[in-house]
Formats: C-alpha cells, sequence, structure tokens
C-alpha cells in the first residue's frame, strides 16, 4: 500500500462527494438556469453549497462565484479586481507576497505589463516584513492579494492584521485571500480576516477536481468592485459565464459538509503527525543533517525539509520506489525547472530550494506512515550521499 504524503497537491476523494457525484450526474442533471423542475432542482443543489460555503468562512450574505477550481478563482479575483474601475489602469498599485502560487503571480506579471505597479512583500523566515508593507499601503492601493497559508513551507500569514493596516490607508484598497490551502485546515472566518475576495479549492478537501469558488463581500458587489472574466449567458451572477459543473459543485458541498464535521478532529491528527516529523527528523540518528523550514506560525498539515545537497527529484523518486509519495517543493508547479520561489524567499539559497521536498498530511496519514518516511530518509540519505 502507498504511502500518500502529498495531500496539499491534491487529496483522494472522499466517499460522500463521490456517491453525490454520481447521484447528481444521474438523477439531478438540469441545467441551473432552466426555467422547468429539473433545472429548479439542479438550482438548487448549487445553492445549497453556496449557503454551505458562506456559513463554513462565517458569513451569511456574501456572493458566492464558483469556477473551475482555485487557479480560475484567483484569476477572477486579480484581473476581476483590476478592471472594475477604469481609474485603476492608470497607476493602480497591487501588493501582494513573495512566494504566491504561479496562478497569483502570472496574473500579476500581466497587469504589470499593462502599467499596474505590483509590489512583492518579503517573507523571510515565513513572516510578512511588517516595515515594508507598511510603507507600501498607500492610498494608491487597489488590490492586496495575500495567500493565507503558503502552499510551499506551511506559513500562516497574519491577514487581520494587514485587513487592519490597509482599512486606516488605502481607500480604494480589497483584500483578496488565496485560502486553496488554508480553508477547513485552519480555523479562520471572513471576519477574522476582514477580507472582500477568498479563493477555494474542492480538490484540496476531499472534493472533485476541477471545482472552487471565489467568496465575494458585499461591499465588492455593491459597489461594482469586480469585472467578470467570461461573458456568455451571465450565470453565477454575471461574473463567470458557463453552465455550472452541478455535479462537481454539489459533490463539493458534500466534502465540505464532511470536512467541516471532522475539523478540529482532523486539525488534531495533522498537528501530531506533523510533530512527530519534525521531532523525528531532530532525533533520528543520520539525518542530522536534514533541516526543517519552520515558519514562527506553521499549519499543522504541510512540512517542507531542506535535505543535505541532495536533488529533491532524486529523492522524491527514490521515496516513490518505497511507495511513499511526496512532493518537491509545490507539486502544483513542479513539472516545470521551477525552483521554489517561496523557500527562497523563505531565506533558502537557490540550491537549497532544490534539495528541498514538502510533505502534507491528512487525516487518512497514520504515525506509522511518518515513521516509514523517516526510515526510508535515513536509507535514501546513505545511498544517495554515496552516489552524489
Ligand atoms: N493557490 C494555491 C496556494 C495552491 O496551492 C493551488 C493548488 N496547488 C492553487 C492556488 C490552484 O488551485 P487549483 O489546483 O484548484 O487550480
Amino acid at each position: 500500500m502507498a504511502i500518500y504524503l502529498d495531500n496539499s497537491a491534491t487529496t483522494r476523494i472522499c466517499e460522500e462527494a463521490l456517491e453525490t457525484y454520481l447521484n447528481v450526474s444521474r438523477t439531478q442533471w438540469g441545467n441551473p438556469s432552466s426555467r422547468h423542475g429539473l433545472g429548479k432542482e439542479a438550482e438548487d443543489l448549487i445553492n445549497q453549497t453556496r449557503g454551505l460555503i458562506n456559513q463554513s468562512l462565517g458569513s451569511r450574505d456574501g456572493t458566492v462565484i464558483f469556477t473551475a477550481g482555485g487557479t480560475e478563482a484567483n484569476n477572477l479575483a486579480i484581473f476581476g479586481r483590476a478592471y472594475a474601475k477604469p481609474r485603476y489602469r492608470k497607476g493602480g498599485k497591487i501588493l501582494t507576497t513573495q512566494g504566491e502560487h504561479s496562478s497569483v503571480t502570472q496574473p500579476l506579471t500581466a497587469l504589470m505589463n499593462e502599467g499596474f505597479r505590483v509590489v512583492a512583500i518579503p517573507t523571510k523566515g515565513g513572516e510578512l516584513d511588517w516595515e515594508v508593507l507598511e510603507k507600501e499601503l498607500t492610498p494608491d492601493v487597489v488590490l492586496v492579494t495575500m495567500m493565507l497559508v503558503n502552499n510551499e513551507t506551511g506559513a500562516i500569514y497574519d491577514l487581520g492584521t494587514v485587513s487592519r493596516l490597509m482599512r486606516a490607508n488605502c481607500p480604494d484598497g480589497v483584500l483578496h485571500v488565496d485560502a486553496t490551502q488554508a480553508y477547513l485546515k485552519i480555523p479562520f472566518t471572513i471576519k477574522s480576516l476582514g477580507c472582500d475576495l477568498v479563493t477555494i479549492s474542492s480538490h484540496k478537501v476531499e472534493g472533485p477536481k476541477g471545482v472552487g469558488a471565489l467568496w465575494v463581500s458585499p461591499a465588492v458587489v455593491k459597489n461594482r468592485g469586480l469585472a467578470p472574466r467570461e461573458l456568455g449567458g451571465g450565470q453565477e451572477g454575471g461574473y463567470r459565464s458557463g453552465t455550472e459543473n452541478v455535479p462537481g459543485i454539489a459533490a463539493f458541498g458534500a466534502a465540505i459538509r464532511k470536512e467541516t464535521g471532522d475539523r478540529d478532529t482532523r486539525i488534531r491528527q495533522n498537528t501530531a503527525l506533523s510533530e512527530r516529523l519534525i521531532t523525528g527528523i531532530a532525533t533520528r540518528e543520520g539525518l542530522s543533517e536534514v533541516r526543517v523550514n519552520l515558519p514562527p506560525h506553521r499549519a499543522p498539515h504541510i512540512v517542507s525539509i531542506t535535505l543535505p545537497k541532495i536533488k529533491s527529484e532524486t529523492m522524491l523518486h527514490f521515496l516513490s520506489s518505497y511507495g511513499i509519495y511526496v512532493s518537491s517543493g509545490s507539486a502544483c508547479s513542479s513539472n516545470s525547472t521551477h525552483k521554489s520561489s517561496a523557500l527562497v524567499a523563505f531565506g533558502r539559497s537557490e540550491d537549497e530550494a532544490d534539495y528541498s521536498i514538502r510533505v502534507s498530511l491528512s487525516h487518512r496519514n497514520e504515525m506509522g506512515d511518518i515513521d516509514a518516511l523517516i526510515e526510508a530518509l535515513k536509507i535514501g540519505l546513505e545511498k544517495l550521499s554515496r552516489v552524489r
């Protein structure tokens, strides 16, 4: 049996979500825009998931726009905000962090080429640089887009404080939170973050792939503060045209229901697993040169490790031959020759980033999985440093 320790890349769909997907596809396959009974059933299903998302974020009245995943929700938030008012195009400023996911950095690069000013706040040691941030929070800021949990280091950023600082300094500033790695993994609410836009993705929480959502605050809707991305039939309040993925959205709802009910136990379990890993690396003979990249506030399900001069790809394949699956840096980008920008921002050299692996946990893991990983790491280090 394989030991899957790559849960931040994706998770296995839970039975409840899978069953919902099949049942809805078989029996409630109407188009939610159709005005007959079958259409109404489909509309009710997606509205139920909207309600669950609002509830899980501690909100009652947010607008939930369904998308084809976290990437699309991030693109909608960033381009949608930037294009909301013509005057933003004349030198509007956008703040972000160093080490964001490519679905944030690439839209920002495109906007920079169109004349927006983009500033990435340093995140050395896994913490926002408050001095730089406070200096950059000027009245011309139209968007602050930051992840709540970094997908490579597991660092949790204090976005509640960011939103408080924004309120005092940026009248047009809207806070977008990429919560793809945080949703249902650490406790937070819209109120605790003070944010206006939130990205979530279904396949990180045992829902199906290719489904996600952007939560939008009533204030942004009222001020017409977000422009649509996909134009067409006007679905999703006109923000995202295209017939909704009804079975996927209903299944996302089933996964949220399951994950919300079990959340506190799962958080405790991930904490215990990650502590065993961190302690194991610190105490196991033969692993003294392995470093854990520990941020001051860390999510319990992500642990980043830097190996002594062994390429992550090499170790990844070695572990894979033992049936243990981890990822190098961030799996979302590891098809390319990408060097982890988050680890470099954290303070590792480019080479060290190349020697780093990410272990990401779920409630499906057991203590024995961690022990097997530690043992395999030890054997791998011995073998691979001989051929180095
Ligand atoms: N943001 C972060 C922080 C992520 O980790 C990911 C997924 N790797 C995404 C966005 C993109 O989500 P999706 O895979 O649903 O497009």
